[in-house]
């Protein structure tokens, strides 16, 4: 039936790109996967056992210019030549996520925002398995959305879902959408402009209707200001920390969270498993999603306070003769590194630095004033760090390895303090990537 079989090509050959290629293979298309850069051994191994086509080191534009659709992976920017060409000639490009859409019928859960989406979608992946529910977890987690609608049965899935991903889909509704913050981050990929970003952080709620739900970040002035502009289709439960809402969720005054949702559900969050602010907003979130689910309260209070963190986020490494050690490595931005210091109880020693996004460090000055005493640069080019914080701080240090920084940390902090590594910037100036960071960071640490 060659004659009648539809092409797809398949732009990037990671974990989206040949799920999407098995997922492909399964429904009868004629499938090639073309990567610019080197395909893994391992992804070879799995379209060769497949009979897969694929080429390496190229984009074949002569062949992919035949097929009826294309699937890119979410690292080609849109601006990329093969994606201009493709775009000419009116073939459609959409993401792993769109695609695989396509062929399941599982309600999702999708979550977004600039920080939050792994540690959100892990927690409400967490409360709904424990409650039994059939549900998977895809996006930028683990085996890919397309592989998995290839090879499982679920009735729901959590995907958490970057910008990029969300710029390639199109027809994709989400059932339930969850955009839990909007700072400028990736701006590279939008011109520069902040509009563009936004707009596509808003791509979670597209083609949704009054069945679907709607949870957002009340407090976020980025997205208040968006919500003027648009008619919202779904039915709205926002969280705050700040407002009581009558259907979504809050913090109260007695430091407990309020779940608006079918009943109300409280909980002090002092009994969540994840500490500090931003955690609260990632809980609320979590648990509007389980309750719009009807999951029973009790099993929503209980995985809220026996969820293990995501490892490189707030992660509490060890205690030494009485100074708490805490990784979070992820935090590759000012927002997030904002709640890290915001979250810290006791006198602090700030590890910093790597590469800058654009950081403009003033938004830390009140916190580092607060709570910081000495800090250490961990990165190669810190002049921007000593330049905002040197008359801040007891002691500012500059370091190129996490041995040498927890050394000076175990230096400079006393019993009942904290070392707290939350950079605010990427670490591929010093290291692979943030987990190889972090990893070494916890090894300097139990090594003391
Ligand atoms: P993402 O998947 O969006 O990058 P993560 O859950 O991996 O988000 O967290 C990334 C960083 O942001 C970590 O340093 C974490 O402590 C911090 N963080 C987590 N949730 C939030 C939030 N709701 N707002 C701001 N920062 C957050």
């Amino acid at each position: 039936m060659k004659g009648t079989q539809k092409h797809i090509s398949i732009l990037g050959a990671g974990e989206s790109g040949v799920g999407t290629a098995i997922l492909a293979k399964k429904q009868g298309w004629d499938v090639f996967v073309s990567d610019f850069g080197k395909i893994d051994v391992k992804f070879k191994n799995t379209l060769k056992a497949l009979h897969i086509e694929w080429e390496e080191g190229k984009h074949s534009m002569d062949r992919i210019l035949k097929s009826d659709i294309v699937v890119k992976s979410p690292g080609i920017p849109n601006t990329a030549k093969s994606i201009l060409e493709l775009n000419e000639a009116k073939i459609d490009v959409v993401s792993e996520i769109e695609f695989a859409g396509y062929y399941t019928q599982a309600k999702t859960i999708c979550i977004t925002g600039s920080n939050g989406k792994t540690t959100t979608a892990m927690l409400t992946y967490h409360i709904l398995k424990k409650a039994g529910v059939n549900v998977g977890l895809a996006g930028n987690i683990g085996a890919s959305f397309a592989k998995q609608v290839a090879e499982e049965k679920y009735d729901w899935y959590v995907l958490e879902l970057s910008s990029f991903q969300l710029d390639d889909m199109h027809k994709f509704k989400a059932d339930i959408a969850l955009l839990m913050n909007i700072t400028p981050d990736h701006l590279d990929r939008y011109d520069y402009n902040m509009q563009s970003y936004v707009d596509s952080k808003f791509r979670i709620i597209q083609n949704q209707t009054e069945n679907d739900w709607f949870i957002y970040n009340y407090d976020d002035p980025i997205i208040q200001k968006e919500l003027e502009k648009r008619t919202i289709n779904a039915q709205s439960a926002p969280f705050s920390l700040t407002s009581k809402i009558k259907k979504g969720g809050y913090l109260d005054s007695k430091e407990q969270i309020n779940i608006t949702i079918n009943e109300n559900l409280t909980m002090s969050i002092h009994d969540l498993a994840l500490k500090g602010k931003h955690n609260a907003q990632n809980s609320l979130a979590s648990g509007i999603a389980s309750r719009i689910l009807e999951i029973r309260k009790s099993a929503v209070r209980e995985s809220l306070g026996d969820f293990v963190n995501v490892e490189h986020r707030l992660e509490f490494v060890a205690k030494v003769h009485g100074i708490e050690f805490i990784n979070d490595s992820k935090a590759t931005n000012i927002n997030s590194t904002w709640f890290a210091l915001e979250s810290m109880e006791n006198p602090t020693v700030w590890i910093v630095g790597g590469v800058d996004k654009g950081n403009d460090y003033e938004e830390l000055s009140a916190l580092v004033t607060d709570k910081v005493k000495a800090i250490i640069c961990l990165g190669k080019d810190n002049r921007k760090i000593i330049e905002a914080f040197q008359d801040k701080v007891e002691h500012i240090v500059e370091t190129s390895s996490s041995l040498e920084a927890v050394a000076y940390g175990y230096r400079f902090a006393k019993k009942g303090e904290t070392v707290l590594l939350s950079p605010a910037c990427a670490s591929f100036d010093l290291f692979e990537n943030y987990e190889e960071r972090g990893n070494e960071f916890k090894k300097a640490v139990r090594s003391l």
